[in-house]
């Protein structure tokens, strides 16, 4: 039986290069699509059309999620590989000043796709990523995220509320690695590089085919991938 993956966000950007190269790598991908019809026109671009399919997923919508378990349970039994990939950048613009300008309510959207949604679905998936002998979830987070970073590193972009969410999404995984030490999860997190996406812009050195083939790299390793690591092409970033 080929492994089933869930990659959220899967129609643009790194996670459609990710559904793409994972279903070359002989993965059944299932693509978390905020719009149906999006979702669609983006598998219908997959080269590897028949290892794919759609399934509606907004990350802001925990109420759906029992709903996306039941679903995958009924048709899979199992799941492989969770990708939290699904991501907003919503203060790329107000940079240094962001801590003072950025409104409550930017920062609860900013923190219900990159957090709090991560949080709920992986928790609802859990007991199906058990369910396989060789269970990861791969958290896209940034080096944006890294305390270590933000505080030795004075160019790094002050966005305030993606720093922060995806400093959290950091914390996660660390959690939930230290949660799943004695069951064959692996738990880690990926920093991708600066991409080129709608998110990344055209000025990012890294091509998204790039960018993903180290994660996919990660994710071959399957049982002798580490756990509770924060990772860049294969190395250490700082937390
Ligand atoms: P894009 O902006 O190109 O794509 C973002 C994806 O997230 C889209 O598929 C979008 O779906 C989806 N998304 C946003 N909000 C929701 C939601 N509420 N529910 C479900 N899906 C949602 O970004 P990238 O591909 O560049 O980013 C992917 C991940 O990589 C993100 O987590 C980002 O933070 C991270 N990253 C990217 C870097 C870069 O340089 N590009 C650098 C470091 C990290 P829709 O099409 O419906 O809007």
């Amino acid at each position: 039986m080929k492994k089933i993956a869930l990659i959220t966000g899967a129609g643009r950007g790194l996670g459609w290069e990710l559904t793409n190269q994972l279903t070359k790598h002989g993965y059944f991908v299932i693509m978390g699509v905020r719009d149906e019809q999006k979702g669609l026109a983006a598998w219908e671009r997959l080269p590897e059309k028949n290892a794919a399919s759609v399934m509606v997923l907004d990350m802001e919508d925990q109420a759906s999620f029992p709903q996306v378990y039941a679903q995958l349970e009924k048709r899979n039994g199992k799941l492989d590989l969770l990708v939290n990939n699904a991501g907003v950048m919503l203060d790329g613009d107000l940079m240094k000043n962001s801590t003072n300008t950025i409104s409550a309510e930017l920062l609860k959207k900013t923190f219900d796709v990159n957090f709090f949604g991560i949080v709920a679905l992986t928790n609802t998936l859990v007991p199906l990523l058990l369910k396989s002998t060789t269970p990861a979830i791969v958290n896209i987070s940034s080096n944006m995220g890294s305390l270590h970073l933000l505080a030795t590193e004075p160019a790094m972009p002050k966005t305030f509320a993606y720093n922060t969410s995806k400093a959290a999404l950091n914390a996660y995984t660390l959690h939930l690695a230290y949660l799943l030490a004695d069951t064959p999860v692996k738990v880690n997190a990926v920093h991708p590089g600066w991409v080129k996406t709608d998110m990344g812009g055209d000025a990012a050195p890294l091509e998204a085919a790039e960018a993903v083939a180290s994660i996919v790299q990660l994710i071959l390793q399957g049982a002798n991938a580490p756990t509770g690591q924060f990772l860049h092409q294969g190395q250490e970033v700082k937390w």
